[in-house]
């Protein structure tokens, strides 16, 4: 079912305040993947939806991600399936989440493939991101530890900023 991208005209800021994630059930969330997709649902009345730009979240296993979103083109809900590898913590090392540029220390990213749709496997692309894909709650510092990079940048910022990496990404795997 079509769902708009809906907003609000803000009249203390001036601003016109996207609304982006809705409240979703699993009926409604498993029709925006495809049907033979290997999809494993969270315990979604413990989400604070009016936190999220986009929903990520990872199966129990930590091999596969979710990630629901609306499409900046036509309002839809869609929903992705991403291959999850950890990575290697042998040594200590800085990593930094290529859709919330947060900093963490080792072993809080992981690295994240999306297939590209219609290549049958052939094509993927790979990023470095938050490994909870709860990149919408620390941008709102509601988790710990918080960022290793300091940033002045207030948070409509922060979200457009996610919201334009995930777009990227998703139309350059055909997506969105
Ligand atoms: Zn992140």
């Amino acid at each position: 079912m079509p769902r708009a991208v809906r907003g609000e005209l803000d009249l203390m800021s001036n601003c016109f305040i996207l609304w982006v994630m809705d409240v979703l059930n699993e009926a409604e969330l498993r029709t925006c993947f495809k049907h033979d997709d290997d999809v494993w649902f969270p315990d979604l009345s413990a989400i604070e939806w009016a936190d999220l730009d986009f929903l990520g979240w990872v199966h129990p296993s930590g091999h596969l991600g979710y990630i629901a979103t609306l499409s900046p083109n036509d309002g839809r809900l869609r929903g992705v399936v991403l291959r999850r590898f950890e990575r290697p913590t042998r040594r200590v090392r800085l990593d930094m989440c290529s859709l919330c540029n947060h900093v963490h220390s080792s072993g809080g990213t992981a690295m994240f493939t999306i297939t590209e749709a219609g290549s049958r496997g052939r094509r993927s692309i790979s990023n470095v991101v938050c490994g909870d894909l709860a990149c919408s709650l620390r941008i709102r510092n509601k988790l710990n530890p918080s960022s290793l990079m300091q940033e002045t940048l207030y948070l409509e910022a922060k979200v457009w900023r996610i919201l334009l990496h995930l777009h990227r990404w998703l139309t350059r795997t055909k997506y969105i």
